[in-house]
């Protein structure tokens, strides 16, 4: 990457964003509301069960003006826009939310809480995963909780997670998706007893869509 691309990088004014779609939130508390997608590259938390391991590696996909997303972003009816990734907190995203906070565009970002909090957001999902160990401060600033349940020790990561939160956020068990069949009854069991948590489900990929 040339000098002055990376200074725009850092700013915030250039994203590298492997792909950008109009769709439904699939899955957590805004499970069902439409929005504008966009998923920024780049990642090192190295979740084996990844499925978006082509967004890794944010040296392969071009960046894109921030300005131009906030554009498309706003030409939609929605007026909403799900921040994802990768990890979209490996980038700045202070210069993103001020742009869309402009054009009156709701801000919802997913997050592992790996790196450091930037941008002001109307509904923050933090899945954190335990390859990378999260940020002390996104357990105070979450607004969602969502473990994937991969295999049962995740119950105990769950609740580990959950502890550290206040009780008035929301908390999700999801299945992964490769694993839901051997992993579903376990869930239902486990949210029976432990009704703080309900299920989230990848709902688009049952729908079929993006
Ligand atoms: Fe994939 Fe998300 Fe894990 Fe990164 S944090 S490896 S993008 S599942």
């Amino acid at each position: 990457m040339n000098q002055p691309e990376e200074i725009l990088l850092q700013a915030g004014r250039i994203l590298p964003v492997l792909e950008e779609f109009y769709s439904l939130q699939g899955e957590g508390y805004n499970t069902g509301k439409a929005a504008y997608f966009i998923r920024i590259g780049g990642c090192d938390v190295g979740c084996r069960w990844c499925d978006v391991k082509e967004a890794w590696n944010a040296e392969t996909i071009p960046p894109v003006s921030t300005d131009a997303v906030i554009k498309r972003a706003a030409s939609f009816p929605a007026k909403a826009i799900v921040v994802t990734g990768g990890e979209p907190l490996t980038y700045n995203l202070d210069y993103l939310c001020e742009g869309l906070k402009e054009n009156k565009i709701s801000r919802f970002l997913e997050t592992s809480g790996s790196c450091a909090l930037s941008g002001e957001w109307e509904w923050i999902c933090f899945s954190p995963k335990k390859e990378a160990p999260p940020v002390r401060e996104m357990y105070q600033v979450a607004d969602e909780l969502k473990v994937i349940i991969f295999n049962r020790d995740d119950f105990a990561w769950a609740e580990e997670n959950r502890a550290k939160m206040d009780p008035s956020v929301q908390f999700y068990l999801q299945p992964e998706w490769s694993r839901r069949n051997a992993m579903m009854t376990e869930i239902v069991n486990y949210i029976k007893s432990n009704p703080g948590w309900k299920i989230s489900l990848q709902s688009h990929k049952y729908m079929h869509i993006p």
